[in-house]
């Protein structure tokens, strides 16, 4: 079954505190989303570019099966955004932000993805996410969203509207605080089930991700990596991989809702390993199962 996601594609430049830099290479929410997925699953991708954006990064995504038919080019610059991580590399700063093109983005669905029975709504304002659930012409069968500060700060109302209509939603430890107003990640967690997603999957880094649903808690940890180069896009990898899964089993279940987990986790920790999205340029399905079954026996007793 195929996905639908809608977010951002950019140019990033990353600093690190121990790997150097990287200038204008590709990102952005969408495409690290798209791309994990598609390992799995056939992608439908809305997204906007500018006139910069080059050829052959769109043959990239076009070469992972990704649909690019909502893939739109406006006059103007391609999205970009520069961060800088800590030593502690689960925090970064964003030191530049420059919407360009995406900062008149309104997301149009072409008519072949209106019925996608999955929907990734990855980072974007929460109006606009709002507004894609409305263009769908039959009932996704999972509809999950990200969020970040900004927006649970900025536009909170159209989140709490949005919430209300997706089944699961994927943020960080930092952003469920927020949204939430709690400390304690499990409190958080209950309140924000509360607002309407039935599971809601934590992202904590190095940490690994938990994932809640009213009956349940589920904790998997990240695979151990002695060495992380560049973060950027772990969480939109983490949620390709595991919405990819799914799309591909068409199974709901709580059980292989944990699959998905893990499949998620393991796409996040080869993302991790380069700069942009460059791991997933020769990454193939078969590293993705190895390190499946390594992470099985990792948390096995
Ligand atoms: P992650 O590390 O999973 O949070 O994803 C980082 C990606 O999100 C980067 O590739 C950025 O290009 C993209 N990004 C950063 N800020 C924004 C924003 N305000 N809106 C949309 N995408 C963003």
């Amino acid at each position: 079954m195929s996905i639908l996601v809608v977010g951002s594609v950019a140019f990033d430049t990353i600093e690190t505190p121990h790997h150097g830099r990287a200038d204008e290479v590709l990102g952005g929410s969408a495409s690290y989303f798209a791309v994990a997925a598609s390992y799995f699953a056939p992608v439908k991708l809305v997204a906007v570019i500018g006139e910069d954006f080059p050829a052959k990064e769109k043959d990239f995504l076009a070469s992972r099966n990704i649909d690019l038919e909502g893939l739109s080019v406006s006059k103007g610059k391609t999205f970009r955004w520069t961060g800088r991580y800590h030593e502690d590399m689960n925090i970064r700063d964003t030191l530049d932000l420059q919407l360009n093109v995406f900062s008149t983005f309104s997301p149009v669905l072409p008519q072949s993805y209106r019925n996608s029975p999955f929907v990734f709504l990855a980072n974007i304002n929460p109006g606009l996410q709002d507004g894609v659930l409305d263009q769908m012409t039959t009932t996704p069968r999972l509809i999950a969203c990200d969020t970040i500060t900004h927006w649970i700060e900025g536009a909170r109302k159209e989140l709490e509207a949005l919430l209300k209509r997706v089944e699961m939603m994927v943020i960080n430890d930092e952003e469920a605080r927020m949204l939430s107003g709690e400390t304690n990640v499990v409190r958080a967690a209950r309140k924000i089930l509360g607002m309407g997603p039935k599971t809601l999957l934590v992202k904590r880094g190095e940490y690994g991700v938990l994932s809640f649903s009213p009956n349940s808690v589920f904790a998997v940890p990240a695979y151990p990596l002695e060495e992380v180069f560049d973060p950027t896009g772990a969480g939109d990898s983490f949620a390709g991989g595991m919405m990819g899964y799914l799309a591909a089993s068409g199974d709901l279940s709580e059980a292989n809702v944990r699959k998905g987990i893990v499949y998620g986790s393991v796409v996040a920790s080869f993302v991790v390993e380069d700069f942009s999205l460059n791991r997933l340029r020769t990454l193939t399905r078969d590293d993705i199962d190895r390190r499946y079954r390594q992470f099985v026996s990792l948390t096995e007793f």
